[in-house]
């Protein structure tokens, strides 16, 4: 607690104050203070006194009603992140070593700083360890810093899972700590506040389609089954990290986990609507029956490839790992042994041709 800070308190006592356990309110030269436990009728001496006595409750009350300010998705996200529901002592207690919450990929940390002011660092939650990072302090660097993923490939989906390791903003304050998020996810600390406060407007995927011009008017002839597939496709865990609130429309829910991530999707986006385009047209091909020559492992090693693919396993897989289906090796050979002109086992796509 400082000065300016203490001369604030008082001088805001004649309106009364009310905030995270602390009470003060001014009657002519009488003073009323309480805090949990204590409670004291006094002059403007002993309200300084007491206020000495317990600056915490002093300079959580500034910070929060006067540096952070208007009520609203930061205030809202940065009270998140320290837990602003516990008691202000113990809250105090853990910024003092540091509390850290997990947003998405990202960790975010806040500490307590000078006169209450909090300190936020914010990083890749796999470099929480991490000694050597680059670090930064523009939010707008964010924006640069995300765009490709930690094997130089961009990114198309800001939410997927894929945020790139080795740097670190080690010291924002929380205006830039919100701006910097935002950059990285963008939205997702206004839609998470707006579901806390029953104000997430969602768009159902017919409702979404319906808008949809051009080449993308077709989304619409998507049948819910082809949705749901989509869905699990592009919209899981493994896959994007924001939380699937749009189901087929108002009344129909999609058989498909919506996912555990902490802000929420409020509308199919435009990743989503371009493969959902591509899923279109692929179920307007009418089905075929193919006979193929394969043995049981080999027809499994197809699976595990496919899969493999799927899950954007490939690279794990060692090359010396001659036991895994979608091993390099396995697969070269598996294509020499039964697709020598091209097609599997020999068997043209279109015999008609
Ligand atoms: S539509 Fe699916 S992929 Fe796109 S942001 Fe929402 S949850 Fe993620």
């Amino acid at each position: 607690m400082n000065a300016p800070q203490l001369d604030a308190l008082v001088a805001s006592a004649s309106q009364g104050v009310e905030f995270d356990g602390l009470s003060v309110a001014a009657d002519s030269e009488e003073y009323r203070v309480e805090i949990p436990g204590e409670r004291l009728e006094t002059d403007e001496a002993g309200l300084r006194a007491f206020a000495e006595e317990n600056p915490w409750y002093v300079s959580n009350w500034y910070y929060w009603t006067r540096t952070v300010g208007s009520e609203g998705a930061r205030y809202a996200f940065l009270r998140w992140i320290e837990d602003a529901g516990r008691p202000v002592g113990e809250r105090y207690e853990a910024l003092s070593t540091g509390v850290s919450r997990t947003w998405g990929q990202l960790r975010v940390s806040a500490t307590i700083g000078e006169d209450g002011k909090r300190r936020y660092a914010l990083g890749h939650v796999d470099d929480a360890e991490s000694a050597s990072l680059d670090t930064y302090s523009d939010p707008l660097a964010a924006r640069e810093l995300v765009k490709l993923d930690d094997r130089g490939r961009y990114r198309p989906l800001s939410t997927a899972p894929t945020l790139p390791t080795g740097w670190e903003y080690p010291n924002l304050d929380g205006e830039d700590l919100v701006r910097t998020v935002d950059f990285i996810y963008p939205a997702t600390v206004e839609n998470w506040h707006r579901e806390r406060e029953g104000e997430l407007d969602v768009t159902h995927f017919r409702e979404a389609a319906e808008r949809q011009s051009g080449i993308y008017e077709i989304v619409s002839q998507l049948s819910v089954e082809e949705l749901e597939a989509a869905a699990e496709t592009c919209c899981v865990d493994s896959q994007c990290l924001k939380r699937r609130q749009w189901d087929e429309d108002e009344e129909t829910d999609l058989d498909v986990p919506r996912g555990d991530g902490e802000f929420p999707c409020r509308e199919p986006c435009s990743l989503f609507v371009t493969a959902a385009r591509k899923f279109v047209t692929l179920g307007r091909e009418e089905m075929r029956s193919y006979e193929f020559e394969l043995t049981p492992t080999e027809k499994e090693q197809i699976e595990e490839i496919i899969d493999a693919v799927a899950e954007g396993r490939t690279d794990e897989i060692r090359e010396a790992d001659l036991n895994e289906g979608a091993n390099r090796y396995r697969a070269r050979y598996l294509r020499a042994r039964r697709m020598p002109d091209g097609e599997l086992s020999g068997t043209s796509t279109y015999p008609e041709d």
